[in-house]
């Protein structure tokens, strides 16, 4: 833990950090220590991990990225954070993230890094030109740049999945309702998860073990079964395994290095002894206006607990209480947060709901079944994360809709509810793009996350 916290005071470059408490954290640690010594290890006893700000955390301030929250104490811990400290883990602190979870490439922060007086994006640690991803980015780019082991992400609609691929770590999203989202800064409640990011699948398997459960007195979507172990099946032989290959997932827009990548990897698989099934997920397409309608509804509803009266942020000088409302959230909230606000209250109101809102929960209902259409022929889904390596720093910052589009492969198993991982299985070799890492995505059936992280492990 000391070597790592030097580290993330030392290595400020990437601008994973908005809070490091040297103190906190080294009291952990010694109480870790001492647990060890008496025999009352937990299963990740003095294990280093740091946490994505969307979690809501006692000893560290906790943001969601956003001026609404900064500077903002929990008085309690997010349910995944206490079980991981139950566990026996160490804080090395909090990650930037992008504001309330809404972004790919972890440029809609408002939160400044440690080291830094002003915002800066968080930086990919294969080229520091380049996004690390979001929204869960710099989770990816601290285990990726060696600033912590592990770390904690939540996966909207891939914010842990595709931060994975772009900086070429391993994380998984499990099944909905798997983990608690009790004390995760809420952006889509039916969609939002929490899942580990670290250097492989077997770092993921136990940090996962330690993540789920039930939590049925905070979170009413949480999933009344046992925590698993995992560990347990990693090592199991893939020989046989069914993998879907869905065509969808090959068309117009995927660029030559990923594809190359991806089919490479199914190779290796066929070698281990998978089977290879093309598979149809005829509306993969669809997938994105949908999760545009129905996350913006869902996050309209949640932001507007954000009022300048309980908690965060108030303006200094109003009029009245709805001028004490008004300048409170234009000040709180950034671009793409009350862009999200908009559409949301737009589709969920009077004249457009059903045109919209009602519209795109029963294509979601489709896409769900067109997954079990699939898995009554395959046991697992393969393709990519995202269409292309991590883009470069400002490419996509002022185009909301070419952020949305990148999103197309992680959207469909998100709205299905589905467990998914990010599997890194190398690098692109053209032009700019060289270098830079490549995942694969696996997504399983419900609660077929230890399948999942078998095969990757297998492939690892
Ligand atoms: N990129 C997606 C969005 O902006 C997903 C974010 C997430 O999973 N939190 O909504």
């Amino acid at each position: 833990a000391t070597h790592l916290l030097a580290r993330a005071r030392t290595h400020t470059a990437l601008g994973a950090y908005v809070d490091v408490r040297e103190d906190t954290t080294l009291a952990q640690a010694r109480a870790a220590d001492a647990r060890i010594a008496n025999g009352s290890a937990g299963a990740l006893e003095g294990v280093p991990l740091a946490h994505k700000d969307i979690f809501v955390t006692q000893d560290f301030a906790t943001t969601a990225g956003s001026r609404m929250l900064k500077g903002y104490r929990s008085p309690f811990d997010a349910t995944v954070v206490a079980k991981l400290k139950d566990a026996g883990t160490v804080t090395l602190g909090k990650l930037n993230c992008d504001e309330f979870a809404m972004g790919s490439s972890n440029e809609n922060t408002a939160i400044a890094a440690v080291g830094f007086d002003t915002v800066v994006p968080t930086r990919n640690p294969w080229n520091a030109s380049r996004i690390p991803g979001g929204s869960s980015g710099a989770s990816a780019a601290a285990v990726a740049g060696r600033l912590a082991p592990a770390a904690t992400g939540t996966d909207t609609g891939g914010s842990i999945r595709q931060p994975a691929s772009f900086c070429g770590i391993t994380g998984i999203k499990p099944t909905y309702g798997r983990a608690s989202r009790y004390g995760m800064v809420a952006f889509a409640s039916s969609l939002d998860q929490a899942g580990p990011m670290a250097r492989s699948a077997q770092d993921c398997a136990l940090l996962l073990s330690q993540m789920c459960g039930p939590d049925l007195d905070r979170d009413s979507t949480s999933i009344d079964m046992p925590a698993e172990d995992f560990s347990r099946t990693l090592d199991q032989s893939i020989e046989g395994l069914r993998i879907g290959v869905p065509a969808e997932f090959f068309g117009e827009g995927l660029s030559s290095d990923v594809r190359a990548t991806v089919d490479a990897a199914l190779k290796q698989y066929e070698k281990l002894g998978a089977k290879l099934v093309p598979i149809a997920l005829p509306r993969t397409e669809l997938s994105i206006p949908v999760y545009y309608i129905i996350a913006p509804a869902e996050a309209s509803s949640n932001l507007s607990r954000f009022d300048g009266v309980k908690f965060g942020h108030r303006a200094d000088k109003y009029t009245d209480l709805a001028d004490m409302y008004k300048k409170t959230r234009a000040e709180g909230f950034g671009d793409e947060v009350k862009r999200r606000i908009m559409i949301g209250t737009y589709v969920l109101s009077h004249g457009y709901y059903d045109a919209y809102y009602l519209q795109a929960q029963k294509i979601r209902r489709m896409i769900a079944d067109d997954f079990q259409n699939a898995f009554q022929q395959c046991d697992v889904i393969a393709g990519p994360v995202a269409p292309t390596v991590a883009w470069k720093l400002g490419e996509k910052s002022d185009d909301p809709v070419a952020n949305y589009l990148a999103d197309i492969f992680t959207l469909p198993g998100s709205l299905a509810g589905l467990p998914g991982m990010s599997v890194p299985v190398g690098f692109a070799t053209t032009g700019d793009d060289a270098g830079m890492p490549i995942g694969m995505q696996l997504i399983g059936n419900y609660f077929q996350e230890s399948r999942l992280l078998n095969a990757a492990h297998r492939f690892q």
